[in-house]
């Protein structure tokens, strides 16, 4: 088992932990559906990026429609 050479002092340790810190996510409202979504991310609620929806939702798709 290996063994620490030098005591971590308590400065040094909480040094180290000044950046454990957990910051809270910042989300955008989307601009089609108002819903809250991450910022640079397709709106997980619509589809949509940039007012043009770019991810078809599945209540939306005919599935009799597709062929592939
Ligand atoms: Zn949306």
């Amino acid at each position: 088992m290996a063994v620490q050479q030098n005591k971590v002092t308590r400065s040094r340790r909480n040094n180290r932990r000044s950046h454990d810190a957990l910051v809270a996510a910042n989300p955008n409202e989307c601009s089609n559906c108002g819903e809250l979504k991450r910022p640079h991310h397709v709106c997980g609620a619509c589809g949509h990026y940039a007012d043009r929806e770019v991810v078809a939702q599945a209540d939306e798709l005919d599935l009799d429609d597709v062929d592939a």
